[in-house]
């Protein structure tokens, strides 16, 4: 993702120098720790995406007005929670007939077009949900559902809440296997999952709050049942890790600029793109307010039919 820097330019290689020479002195009491960034994965992938976006969402108080709420985010939260629910039953009710009624108490109406596109979409995540369990064992108790991991770097002190964790045997014992449920329209391939710093920050923070390995990192696409799934390897969590601290250290060198009186339109520069269409402050921002919209039911619309004898 390419993005400028906390200066304004753009950033060679899709990557911001870190600010280094930009940043102020940092006074403190010599021998004091610095502040620990404490952040969640949402909050480094903000800034990743878009420092203005960032700014907007974690800086600005009060924060601008967002825009309606999306009819995709309350399908991902309705069946994130229907499933947090189907764990929490013992598992002799683990059958694909509470479904329903699970994904009937969790559901969230807000953003769609109207009655019948809602209508639609519910049968829709209720069949991707039928089939998902389908494929469970009731039997099996992860360690975690909705289980929150929180560990401290030299430079971040990060938590996050994972979707669940499940245990698995390895050569040497039992394994933990990060699991993310996904709920978009398009599938996800093992570079998804090998690129994903959350996932690779949550591995990280399991290993360490359980003391047992977890490398393994899973998404799981409900709506084409697909598995998308990568191997960590020490290194390679220890490079999320490090990509991760040098954004908090990005983040920390812009939030000084401010506090010291700089231009906060220039310390969080905008990283116009297709996200900006769907960015919730697009009628704030200077850059997404000049491009198209989505309407909030867009990515749940179905695509149109086509006419009889075609297709
Ligand atoms: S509209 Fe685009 S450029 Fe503006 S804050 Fe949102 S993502 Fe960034």
């Amino acid at each position: 993702m390419r993005r400028a820097s906390p200066a304004g330019r753009p950033a060679a290689g899709g990557r911001a120098p870190r600010p280094r020479d930009a940043q102020p002195e940092q006074l403190g009491f010599e021998g004091m720790p610095e502040r620990l960034f404490v952040c969640t994965p949402s909050r480094l992938g903000a800034y990743a995406d878009c420092p203005r976006r960032y700014r907007h969402a974690y800086v600005d108080r009060p924060a601008p007005p967002k825009g309606p709420p999306w009819a995709h985010n309350s399908l991902g939260a309705s069946v994130h929670t229907a499933l947090k629910n189907w764990y929490a039953l013992p598992a002799d009710r683990r059958r694909p007939e509470v479904l329903p009624t699970l994904l009937k108490g969790t559901w969230v109406r807000d953003g769609y077009r109207d009655d019948a596109q809602e209508r639609d979409v519910y049968r829709r995540a209720l069949g991707w949900l039928e089939t998902y369990v389908g494929g469970l064992d009731p039997a099996d108790e992860p360690v975690g559902v909705e289980r929150v991991v929180a560990t401290k770097t030299g430079v971040l002190a990060f938590n996050g809440r994972t979707d669940r964790i499940d245990s698995r045997p390895g050569p040497d014992g039992p394994e933990l296997v990060i699991v993310d449920y996904k709920t978009g329209r398009t599938g996800l391939d093992a570079d998804d999952a090998r690129g994903s710093q959350a996932l690779a920050l949550y591995a990280y923070a399991a290993e360490r709050v359980f003391r047992r390995p977890c490398r393994r990192v899973e998404l799981h696409h409900l709506p084409s049942g697909t598995v998308a799934a990568h191997e960590h390897t020490a290194d390679s969590l220890a490079r999320q890790v490090t990509r991760a601290e040098q954004t908090a250290q990005d983040i920390m060198a812009a939030e000084r600029l401010i506090a010291d009186g700089g231009d906060p339109d220039a310390a969080f520069p905008t990283t116009p793109s297709p996200r900006c269409a769907w960015c919730d402050y697009r009628r704030t921002c200077p850059a997404g307010a000049e491009l198209p919209g989505k309407e909030p039911w867009a990515a749940v619309d179905r695509p149109a039919e086509p006419p009889a004898g075609q297709g």
